[in-house]
């Protein structure tokens, strides 16, 4: 294995899932869900391979698609982006942040990511020779330590990379806090990436798009996804919309990662990005439901939990139960309640940082989440 890799392991999702299997215990960990997406995008997948659409795309993004990724941003941004020139369609939003990363930073550049981190941020930068900058949120509301910020940025510094709303914490950005990160952007030249791909579940606040701010759409890359949106996570069809300069180089380097993406799916895709409002309300009002479901449950198990006001997630503090630390509980939790969580250490560059927290998912039928916090209940 080449020295960029070998120090990941085998991604938590992968491990956490194998484990679920294993033990036979319900999976709240992998963020996926357990129901199945909306009958009319699937329908529209049927059509698409029925009619033939089943040769390579076009490598940026099948037409329709661009169209429609540009149509929902200007919808919920008001920004208005040209679909040849600023979209490109990728598989899933994971290859999205590669081709970011890939395409746009140098062997040494210094990139600022805020901690707890999506695993794949790392690895991506690490490929990319990136030297990485964390900055830790801290619980209980997760914000951003401005100062620290501060001090993180230098003349070697090529990016700020985001997740609003945040995994694993379910915190979204205020605007105070990306007015602030833009400002130290534009002041040292720096560009954003941000990923977004939770932004249609967000509970308490309004999403609010890093691009969206006077001065930054020229200097952003917005990352999105169609998979938690459409509860389609195995579908991977994802996008980077940027300014034509930055799209250069995620262009450039998805072309030469995958080439291009799902055709019928693609198709499908656009389909789903025109669904009606009431769409997204109703995944809102469901997400509500199963949220308070988890969480009140988390709660009467004894377990301190943070606020999330975005994502499917929330974290917990596990230490009440007398645990080492967060793997020594997820390992009890799966072989001796029957329930899985994502250690959280994994998403600090120091995993002591996150010895204290867990990750529970609440994209689960009611009766599973209902069945996970009895057996918390029972044998916590
Ligand atoms: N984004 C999903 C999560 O955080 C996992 C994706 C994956 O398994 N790579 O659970």
């Amino acid at each position: 294995i080449s020295k960029r890799l070998e120090k990941f392991k085998t991604t938590i999702f992968t491990q956490m899932s194998m484990l679920a299997i294993k033990h036979g215990a319900i999976n709240l960990g992998q963020g996926f869900p357990n129901f199945d997406g909306p009958e009319f995008v699937k329908e529209a997948a049927i059509q698409a391979i029925r009619e033939g659409k089943n040769q390579y795309a076009r490598g940026y993004g099948v037409p329709d698609l661009n169209s429609a990724v540009a149509e929902r941003f200007k919808k919920d941004t008001g920004l208005v982006v040209e679909p040849e020139k600023e979209v490109t369609v990728t598989s899933g939003c994971t290859e999205a942040i590669a081709a970011t990363m890939l395409g746009l930073i140098n062997p040494g550049d210094e990139v600022i990511v805020f901690a707890p981190f999506y695993d794949s941020y790392e690895a991506t930068l690490s490929m990319a020779g990136a030297k990485i900058k964390s900055i830790t949120l801290r619980p209980p509301d997760f914000s951003v330590p401005l100062d620290e910020l501060k001090s993180a940025f230098s003349k070697n510094t090529r990016a700020v990379l985001i997740n609003t709303p945040h995994n694993p914490t379910g915190k979204m950005f205020t605007r105070e806090e990306l007015e602030a990160i833009a400002s130290l952007c534009i002041e040292n030249d720096a560009l954003a990436f941000t990923d977004e791909v939770y932004d249609k579940l967000a509970f308490e606040a309004d999403h609010i798009s890093m691009a969206s701010l006077p001065g930054m759409y020229e200097r952003t890359v917005t990352l999105n996804s169609l998979g938690k949106t459409f509860s389609l996570t195995g579908w991977k069809i994802g996008w980077a919309i940027a300014p034509p300069h930055l799209t250069w180089g995620v262009r450039q380097a998805h072309a030469f990662l995958t080439f291009a993406t799902s055709t019928p799916m693609q198709s499908a895709a656009a389909v789903a990005l025109r669904a009606p409002d009431s769409y997204y309300e109703e995944l809102k009002r469901d997400y509500n439901v199963k949220k308070a479901i988890l969480v009140d449950g988390l709660k009467s198990v004894g377990f301190k939990v943070f606020p999330s006001s975005g994502t499917y997630f929330v974290v917990v503090d596990h230490t009440p139960f007398g645990f080492e630390n967060d793997i020594a509980f997820c390992e009890y939790l799966i072989k001796e309640v029957g329930v899985v969580a994502i250690p959280t250490s994994v998403f600090y560059l120091n995993p002591e940082e996150g010895k204290d927290l867990v990750r529970f998912t609440f994209c689960k039928d009611e009766d599973t989440l209902k069945a996970a916090v009895e057996r918390m209940k029972e044998r916590l």
